[in-house]
């Protein structure tokens, strides 16, 4: 007979709108194993694998604590109930979560004061189901906490085949995979995964069953501002006829990076790559952009994600990864840029890999002396690259200008050193970059859009030499170059004409 072995869920948190692809592994007949579906079409032996999704409704309103979806909440702020912040981010599980999230949460009192003159523009309450545990408002202080009443329910349904105990089980789905809806949001998922036999179509031996965390409403992302730059800002480069594209540039954080020593405010659960990696997603999906830019892509995630999910969302991509000489991790989590276009628009032509590194060599071969090569090289060395292809559009003028010259456009994606006790390194990979682009410039006279990751504010160096061509030669951040590699600071300049 066939037999279910387990059951295993791989997304930690369900999300409205993101697939949940349960994980079952079975024992067939011939006592082979795998995770083959057995459909009631095809049985095996006169058995096959029916599947079923429950939503599981308690009578007993439940709060959720705001950092830990799964967990249900026991105490409450009375500082968010007084200053009217929505109330599902007022519930903490245990003290330790409230306090360990006081220094982020206080942020939402002092926005929620200073919001108070203007509108009241509140959001809505992602869970929305809560008991009125919020009387006995203390007026001490806009720490302090009270307990959640939430009567002596839990988290999880006693046994999941029994029925009752306030609890009522909605059938929401009846394949192996389910995408919650915003009917879900606060309840936690039973997926039931029975062996039934044919003849009979009955179920055989005992339910198989998982239960889900709570489900969580998809997050909202930042808002981001699109940045428009017309024919005016780019005059003799494109003409109007050219038509219009849109570009994104996304860092990504690449989840070798997604750590709670880096991102102790942020709940560990989020810093998961299989919660994030739906949400961005889902979020660059959304923008519709015309070419995406991304940086910190794993290699990994790059090949088993990005490049087969953007795939059917019709990008094309090419992925230049990190050169790994001072990088000690695994070869599959070395991150990279990652440049995807939509097939419907653009075609690609060529494709030019920068390595910071080999550029490092050969200064460091050329300017400094033998004994200082090691210390050089130990600064410069630091595995950053950038992508640059040449793409062709297929939009505007019908394919062909008037010249019958191809529409070309050369889009350059980098991701800068990090590191603000280096910015002679950051400075020079950027003018390294852009010295390499105006070669590609002079030698095809190619539009230049140049996207990135890089590492610098409005006001820094590497931004002066991007968008104004030069680097004022007393700017601070021409202080520290140990090297010489920024002198003289009249070599810092390039042509190219970036708006
Ligand atoms: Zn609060
Ligand atoms: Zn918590």
């Amino acid at each position: 007979m066939l037999t279910v072995l387990r059951l295993h869920l791989p997304s930690d948190i369900p999300i409205v709108g993101c697939e949940l692809s349960p994980y079952v592994l079975i024992r067939h007949p011939d006592k082979s194993v795998s995770t083959d579906d057995v459909p009631e079409s095809f049985p095996i032996e006169g058995y096959f694998l029916r599947y079923k999704w429950y939503r599981v409704e308690s009578d007993k309103k439940v709060a959720i604590c705001s950092i830990h979806p799964s967990e249900q909440a026991t105490l409450q702020c009375i500082g968010c109930v007084k200053a009217k912040i929505p109330v599902a981010k007022s519930y903490h599980c245990t003290p330790k979560c409230f306090s360990d999230a006081w220094q982020h949460h206080r942020v939402l009192h002092e926005r929620a004061a200073s919001a108070v003159k203007e509108t009241g523009d509140e959001e809505e309450d992602m869970y929305g189901r809560f008991n009125n545990a919020t009387s006995g408002v203390n007026n001490n202080s806009n720490a302090s906490v009270q307990a959640v009443a939430n009567g002596t329910s839990q988290l999880h349904p006693a046994a999941v085949t029994q029925r009752n105990g306030g609890e009522t089980w909605v059938e929401v789905g009846r394949s192996k995979t389910y995408t919650p809806t915003a009917d879900d949001i606060g309840h936690v998922l039973t997926f039931e995964c029975n062996v039934v036999a044919s003849e009979t179509n009955s179920s055989v031996g005992h339910a198989n069953t998982i239960v889900t965390s709570r489900v969580i409403p998809a997050p909202l992302p930042s808002p981001r501002k699109l940045i428009s730059v017309t024919n005016a800002d780019v005059t003799g480069r494109l003409n109007s006829s050219s038509g219009t594209f849109t570009v994104l540039s996304y860092n990504v954080l690449c989840e070798s990076n997604a750590t709670s020593d880096l991102y102790g405010y942020c709940p560990s659960w989020a810093l998961s790559w299989s919660y994030r990696r739906q949400n961005l997603l889902r979020e660059i999906v959304d923008y519709h952009a015309d070419i995406v830019c991304l940086q910190e892509v794993q290699s990994d995630h790059y090949r088993e994600f990005f490049e087969p999910e953007l795939d059917k969302h019709g990008y094309q991509g090419l992925f230049k990864r990190k050169t790994a000489e001072a990088y000690n991790g695994s070869d599959q989590t070395i991150d990279g840029c990652a440049t995807f276009f939509r097939r419907e628009r653009f075609s690609h032509v060529k494709k030019y890999e920068v390595e910071f590194n080999k550029a490092a060599q050969s200064l460091t071969d050329a300017v400094v002396a033998n004994a200082q090569k090691k210390t050089a090289l130990n600064r410069l060395v630091k595995d950053n690259v950038a992508l640059i292809v040449v793409l062709e559009a297929k939009f505007g003028n019908q394919g062909v200008d008037t010249l019958g010259k191809r529409q070309l456009v050369c889009v350059a994606n980098t991701h800068v050193n990090v590191h603000n006790d280096l910015k002679d390194v950051k400075l020079w990979q950027v003018h390294t970059l852009l010295k390499g682009l105006e070669k590609i410039a002079a030698s095809a006279d190619i539009p230049m859009l140049v996207s990135g990751d890089f590492n610098s504010i409005p006001g820094s160096a590497p931004h002066a030499l991007l968008a104004m061509g030069k680097v004022d030669p007393v700017h601070p951040d021409l202080v520290v170059d140990p090297l010489g590699i920024l002198r003289p600071a009249t070599k810092l300049t390039h042509t190219l004409p970036l708006v």
